[in-house]
C-alpha cells in the first residue's frame, strides 16, 4: 500500500542535493527513507510508491524498489549523516515523478496514502471512475495526476491551491495566470495567498504640480 511522508524543512537542501546529485549520476542512484522498526509501514512492499510532502503540499512520489530491515547503521553519501539501523524502503532515483500539488500539512512518520478506499467507495462513482493513482488526504479523494520525471526541476506551482502551467485553476474560478512566480490570480482575487499587509496605496502629495511633457507646470484641477 502506498504511503505518504514528510521531508522536514529542515533535509529540504540536502534532500534537493541528493535529487541533484542522482541526476548526475545516471538512472541507477537510489533513494532509501527510514523509519523505527517498531513505527515502520508493514503493508508497503515493493512497486508500491512513497509520496512526499514538501511546504505544505504532497509532491511527487517515487517507487519501492526493495526494503531492507538493517541491523546495522547505515551512511547515507550525500549527507555524511548516519542513520541507524532500522527499516529501509529503497527507491531507485529515476522512479521520481511530480505531480500537480496536492495540500497537506506535513507530520512525523508515515501516512497510508489511500486509507484502502477505492473512489467508489469513497463517494459512490461508478467502479469503471476508478483511478488507480490517488490519495486520501482529511478524508478527500485526490487523483494524482503527474507533472513531470526525475529529470525535472520542481515545476512552479501556486503556493495556496498548488496549481501549475499544466494543471490550472479549472472552471469556473479559472483558468488563471501568474501574478507572482508562486501565487495564482484566483488565488489573489480571494484574497489568499497575501504574505505581507497590501502597500499603503501612495498618498498624492497635493501640494505637487503636475509637470507636462515639456516642463511647464499643469494648473491644479
Ligand atoms: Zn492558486
Ligand atoms: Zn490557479
Amino acid at each position: 500500500m502506498d504511503i505518504i511522508v514528510t521531508t522536514p524543512k529542515s533535509q529540504m537542501a540536502a534532500a534537493a542535493q541528493e535529487a541533484a546529485d542522482a541526476r548526475c549520476a545516471g538512472a541507477g542512484t537510489e533513494y532509501f527513507r527510514s523509519f523505527p522498526r517498531a513505527y515502520a509501514p508493514g503493508q508497503l512492499r515493493p512497486g508500491d510508491r512513497i509520496y512526499y510532502v514538501e511546504d505544505g503540499f504532497v509532491r511527487g512520489f517515487a517507487v519501492v524498489s526493495h526494503i531492507e530491515q538493517s541491523q546495522f547503521p547505515m551512511q547515507c553519501q550525500t549527507t555524511g549523516r548516519e542513520w541507524p539501523a532500522g527499516y529501509y524502503a529503497f527507491m531507485q532515483a529515476d522512479s521520481w515523478r511530480w505531480i500537480r500539488p496536492i495540500p497537506m500539512r506535513g507530520f512525523q512518520g508515515f501516512r497510508y496514502a489511500n486509507g484502502g478506499l477505492t473512489r467508489s467507495e469513497y463517494d459512490g462513482t461508478r467502479e469503471s471512475d476508478d483511478s488507480p493513482a490517488h490519495i486520501v488526504v482529511d478524508g478527500v479523494w485526490h487523483p494524482v495526476l503527474e507533472e513531470g520525471d526525475w529529470l525535472f526541476q520542481r515545476p512552479r506551482s501556486c503556493r495556496v491551491c498548488g496549481c501549475t502551467d499544466n494543471y490550472g485553476c479549472p472552471p469556473p474560478a479559472g483558468p488563471c495566470w501568474w501574478v507572482e512566480h508562486d501565487l495564482c490570480s484566483v488565488c489573489q482575487e480571494w484574497g489568499l495567498g497575501s504574505r505581507r499587509p497590501a502597500a499603503p496605496s501612495e498618498v498624492k502629495n497635493g501640494s505637487a504640480k503636475r509637470r507636462k511633457a515639456d516642463g511647464s507646470e499643469m494648473p491644479d484641477p
